[in-house]
């Protein structure tokens, strides 16, 4: 699989969910952080505006002692009684000089002044600060740092989570003592600061509705999440899942393939095969092709349940399977695939069809299996099209046909153009006097760098791929101008065939198409003759009748080539009226069958004369051909007895008369 190929399905795949999760983990941070530090604010500034307020009032109470002396002791004890007693936060007074000897005090109340707490708090005072006491129990919750009282949050949590609570009740009591240097004294004012559930419902509520926010984002979050990963598992799914059989699909066969392939380097011997019903069109085209697609499903089940464990396949397309087999030997891999043709074949209960398949045995360390999978291909191609079960096991040659198809297919072009096909003649000679009778324009490739190139290792490739239809031109022009040129030399012409392919047979102009050709150099159409194969008669018939007697009306001699060959029958002879018979090679060929090939050989050329026919002889090589066909009286002879097809100067040489 490409490069690119594979980042755009990963992209497809990796739907963004890490973007979210990330996402999700930095708004709860974020969230955490800012509610943590403002609940922590929050709850801090509470307490310490309580305390603020409680240091004030205290602060306005030891400044009561500020005149303190015997005769207003009196008076400054009975307004501070009553500052304590109104005041809910202050419960107690102590007085003492700078000799730490108590001076006055509104109850038993002192702070504990040991040592310890001295050594902490007292040293260094200032006449003007406020120094704190703090209380024992409360101790953590308060720590004095330059003059300011600082609260210890986590120390305050702890007391959150230990009280019980209840509305009306403080929940806890902040005790500490104030000391307020007055006048040389020191006014110690015990403060009792309560501390109520209710001081912090503003602030439970905005808690609670952040966390109702927090979880709406969250569930969102979440939601789309869940949603992102079933979309991700579902475009997996789509990506990996064949449409026609549902299963399993190429892209996923190469990926399943591929990793088998690299676990079991070593172990495990692998064939890769191409598996391919025969004729799946024509079943289509019988049955309909929703037949065909349930078709390819039932095959498809019937070979997954056969496939063990560490192999793989897959529906490719039309009605072909890869399938990635291990193997242990070649003939036990050659009955498996026997078994399962016939296990496919019973999908179709009494209709009998035929499998072409391709094997290509990997060898350990290759993992490619797009590339392993082609090779398996290219072996199925070797079969042709053949209503037959066949095995085709990939060999390198295989490879250096379909190499060597490229190449041909790469250079075609250019070589047209560069006038690299050449034309060849092959004469023809009459059997009544053994002079140059016709002859036939044959195409030989001089390519620049693989030198001669015979027609038969590009004229099928050239038929397949539809460019003999621009060579055939091509050849015909050739012709013309040859013939157009010795005609003006004032040479004597005799006609010289020309093959035309049946892939012409197509378009319904032909006849109009060669005429066009010939006449721009002014050429007898007499002289051209044009050769087709019988192999025509099964493309479009009409075409062809049509063409023919076109062709015929316009003065063109038109002859059938290779009568005898593959599939001949003498009903085209009926319905195609043609000039001439062109008896393939073929019948005097094989010691064994040359007898009953002359005997057909004689009738069909009487046959031949009976319907006013020329009849030539093909592929002729030895003197007693020539001398059974003179006797027969065939007209002509083409065959190396004579002369094998050559260049037009050399033919020139050869036969100016
Ligand atoms: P074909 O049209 O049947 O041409 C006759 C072939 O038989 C030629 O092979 C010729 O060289 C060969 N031949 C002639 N006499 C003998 C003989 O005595 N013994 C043997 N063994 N062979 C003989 P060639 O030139 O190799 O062409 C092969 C085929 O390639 C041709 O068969 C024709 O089908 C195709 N072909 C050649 N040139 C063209 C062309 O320009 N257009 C098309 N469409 N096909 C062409
Ligand atoms: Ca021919
Ligand atoms: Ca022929």
């Amino acid at each position: 699989m490409g490069k690119s190929k594979e980042e755009r399905i990963k992209k497809l795949k990796k739907k963004r969910i890490w973007p979210s999760v990330v996402g999700l983990i930095l708004i709860l941070c974020v969230f955490g952080i800012v509610m943590a530090s403002a609940l922590g604010l929050s709850g801090m500034d509470i307490v310490q505006r309580k305390l603020m307020d409680s240091s004030r009032k205290s602060v306005k109470v030891a400044e009561l002692f500020a005149d303190y002396s015997s005769e207003t002791e009196e008076k400054i004890e009975q307004t501070v009684l009553a500052h304590i007693d109104i005041l809910e936060e202050i419960e107690a007074v102590s007085v003492i000089d700078k000799d730490k000897k108590p001076v006055w005090s509104s109850g038993d109340e002192y702070p504990v002044m040991d040592d310890n707490i001295k050594m902490e708090f007292l040293p260094g005072i200032t006449e003007e600060e406020i120094r704190v006491i703090i209380a024992e129990d409360k101790s953590q919750v308060f720590t004095l740092d330059d003059g300011k009282i600082i609260v210890n949050q986590e120390a305050l949590e702890n007391i959150f989570s230990e009280s019980e609570f209840d509305v009306a009740m403080p929940f806890t009591q902040l005790k500490l003592w104030l000391v307020i240097p007055v006048n040389g004294l020191r006014v110690m004012v015990l403060n009792n600061i309560p501390i109520y559930f209710q001081d912090f419902m503003m602030m439970g509520i905005c808690i609670l509705l952040c966390a109702l926010l927090i979880s709406i984002f969250v569930i969102y979050y979440l939601i789309s999440i869940i949603s992102m990963v079933s979309s991700v598992r579902r475009t997996t799914k789509i990506i990996y899942t064949d449409m026609v059989t549902g299963g399993d699909n190429w892209l996923s066969f190469i990926k399943k393939g591929t990793k088998l392939l690299k676990k079991g380097r070593g172990h495990r011997k692998y064939a890769m095969v191409h598996l391919e019903m025969r004729k799946y069109r024509s079943f289509c085209t019988c049955f309909g092709v929703n037949k065909g697609q349930e078709l390819i499903e039932k095959f498809y089940a019937a070979l997954k349940k056969e496939m063990k464990r560490h192999e793989v396949m897959a529906h490719q397309e039309n009605a072909e399977f890869g399938l990635l087999l291990v193997y242990t030997e070649n003939a036990q891999l050659e009955e498996r695939i026997q078994r399962l043709e016939n296990i496919l074949n019973a999908v179709l209960p009494g209709m009998k069809v035929y499998f072409g398949v391709g094997v290509y045995w990997v060898s350990p360390g290759e993992s490619d299996v797009e590339q392993v999978y082609n090779n398996a291909m290219i072996a199925c191609e070797m079969l042709g099209e053949e209503a037959e079960n066949k095995i085709a096991f990939f060999d390198v040659e295989m490879n250096n046909q379909k190499l060597w198809e490229r190449k041909v297919e790469d250079d075609m072009d250019r070589a047209l153009l560069n006038r690299e096909f050449q034309v060849y003649l092959q004469p023809k000679i009459s059997t009544l006097d053994e002079r140059l009778g016709g002859a036939e324009a044959l195409v030989r490739w001089i390519h620049p760098t693989e030198g001669f190139i015979p027609p038969n290792r590009f004229i099928p490739i050239f038929e397949k791929n539809g460019f003999i239809l621009k060579l055939d031109d091509y050849m015909l022009e050739e012709i013309a101008r040859v013939q157009a040129a010795w005609l003006a030399e004032g040479r004597k012409l005799v006609p010289i065939s020309v093959n035309v392919s049946r892939a012409h047979f197509t378009r319904e102009d032909l006849a109009e198409h060669i005429c066009a050709i010939v006449d721009k150099y002014q050429v007898p159409h007499s002289m051209i003759e044009l050769e087709l194969t019988e192999s025509a008669f099964f493309d479009d018939k009409k075409v062809l009748l049509n063409t023919v007697q076109k062709l015929r009306a316009a003065g063109f001699p038109v002859s059938m080539d290779d009568f005898g060959a593959g599939y001949s029958s003498l009903n085209s002879l009926k319905e195609l009226q043609i000039d001439v018979l062109k008896i393939d090679a073929d019948f005097f060929r094989g010691a064994d069958v040359e007898e009953r090939g002359l005997l057909i050989v004689s009738e069909v050329i009487d046959l031949a004369k009976k319907l006013n026919m020329k009849i030539v002889a093909e592929g002729i090589e030895s003197k007693e051909q020539v001398d059974f066909l003179t006797e027969q009286e065939c007209d002509l002879i083409q065959g190396y007895f004579y002369a094998k097809p050559m260049p037009v100067a050399e033919f020139v040489q050869k036969y100016d008369s």
